[in-house]
């Protein structure tokens, strides 16, 4: 198991240092997070890293999956879409199922822990269901700085029991929400097999157990198939690249377990693009498998995250972790990482051709990929490692603990 001690010479020694100290204050105290997936997006990435260290440290924490039906599963991501600002019909959103499957878990789960951090919507409305003795924390991962106000109004029946909501970005703020709201941002573990420092024999073990051919330059999106990860635009960009330049385009995909979406956009992206799949130019990865991950953002000529939505992008962190040449969206948390023409390029979501000529100034100008892959893993440094989320977690637990 991972402990703090190892992240020496990646991090400042005053860092670990002040860690140390806080997580002293905090000793045994007894924390809970709950989420709806152990694995397969941003949330899960996050916590499989930072529950370790936090143990490590010696705050007990733990993290418990709030189990669903499919039809709470299909109501949740519906409203997710919503609170990501999609108009919907508000009959699809089957609040029993919601309800239900939180009432249920509150019956499995007791709790009595020093704090709570419920993580997104999924399991939102289990406060309601559960005694509480102790703060409540609210962690919002997701872009809603325009929610659909039915589904927000709805929503907010449940946050203003928390004592404390946190969100990823200041624009995430609500006014009329009279809850304190924080800004934490997320963070990558660079010495988790996804963000670890690989050699080249391991790169290449990677490339040839997923057939990954080498031969031209590879243009990467890794994300779940999600409508606002908008991986049809992207192969339309590709499509426009490739009139120019000779490329690939790698879409890797896994599949989240509260994410019942994704299925249905695989296989469009399939029989809408069965020419560049036929002549190789497209691959499509589903498998999960983080060295895999590792090894393809590695080995990218670029990377995009052409997202239309994003809350915060731990893709986009990786891949600049990792010295990569990144485009992508001029949306959501992106700008927060990237600065644009400095560690990377940013676009509009919606300008295809910008995006296309972004691309490949990139494989033209082998001294300009260069340049900005250097700024990139210097921009990540302690800004978005772990041990900076960590500190912000110690700090918001001395102050409400
Ligand atoms: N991811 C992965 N394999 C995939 C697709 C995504 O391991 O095929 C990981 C990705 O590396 C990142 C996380 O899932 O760590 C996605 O987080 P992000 O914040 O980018 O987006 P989210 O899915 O939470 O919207």
């Amino acid at each position: 198991m991972k402990s703090l001690d190892e992240y020496r010479g990646i991090v400042s020694d005053k860092v670990l240092a002040e860690i140390y100290a806080k997580a002293t204050k905090l000793n045994k105290k007894h924390i809970v997070n709950i989420s709806s997936t152990y694995q397969g997006g941003g949330v899960a990435e996050i916590l499989h890293n930072l529950v370790i260290l936090m143990n490590d440290v010696g705050v007990n924490t733990g993290w418990r999956i709030l189990p669903g039906t499919q039809g709470f599963f299909t109501t949740t991501k519906r409203m997710h879409n919503a609170l990501q600002g999609e108009a919907i019909d508000p009959e699809l959103i089957h609040k029993d199922y919601y309800l239900e499957s939180n009432e249920k878990f509150s019956v499995f789960t007791h709790i009595h822990h020093d704090c709570v951090i419920i993580h997104d919507p999924q399991p939102l409305p289990l406060i309601k269901y559960c005694d509480k003795k102790q703060p409540w924390i609210w962690r919002c991962h997701i872009d809603f700085s325009n929610p659909n106000p039915t589904i927000w109004e709805y929503i907010k029946t449940f946050i203003l029991r928390y004592d404390i909501v946190i969100v990823s970005d200041q624009q995430y703020k609500h006014k009329d929400l009279p809850v304190e709201q924080r800004i934490i941002m997320p963070s990558i573990d660079p010495l988790s097999t996804k963000n670890i420092d690989i050699d080249d024999s391991t790169i290449n073990y990677y490339l040839d157990l997923y057939k990954i051919p080498v031969d031209k330059p590879i243009i990467l999106q890794i994300s779940r198939f999600d409508k606002w990860k908008d991986p049809e635009g992207v192969i339309q960009v590709f499509r426009s690249v490739k009139k120019d330049i000779d490329c690939r385009l790698i879409l890797c995909g896994n599949a989240a377990t509260d994410d019942p979406e994704g299925v249905e956009i695989y296989q469009s992206v399939v029989s809408n693009n069965q020419d560049l799949l036929d002549e190789g130019s497209l691959l499509l990865i589903t498998a999960e498998d983080n060295l895999m991950v590792n090894a393809l953002q590695r080995t990218a000529a670029v990377v995009v995250q052409k997202s239309t939505r994003e809350g915060f992008g731990l893709t986009v962190t990786e891949a600049l972790w990792k010295g990569r040449p990144v485009v992508a969206s001029n949306i959501g948390g992106i700008p927060n990482q990237i600065t644009n023409n400095r560690n990377g390029l940013l676009v509009d979501p919606h300008n295809f051709s910008e995006c296309a000529e972004a691309i490949i100034r990139i494989l033209r100008d082998e001294k300009f990929a260069e340049k900005i892959g250097t700024a990139a893993r210097e921009s990540v440094q302690e800004r978005f490692l772990i041990t900076r989320h960590l500190l912000d977690y110690l700090n918001l637990f001395l102050e409400i603990m």
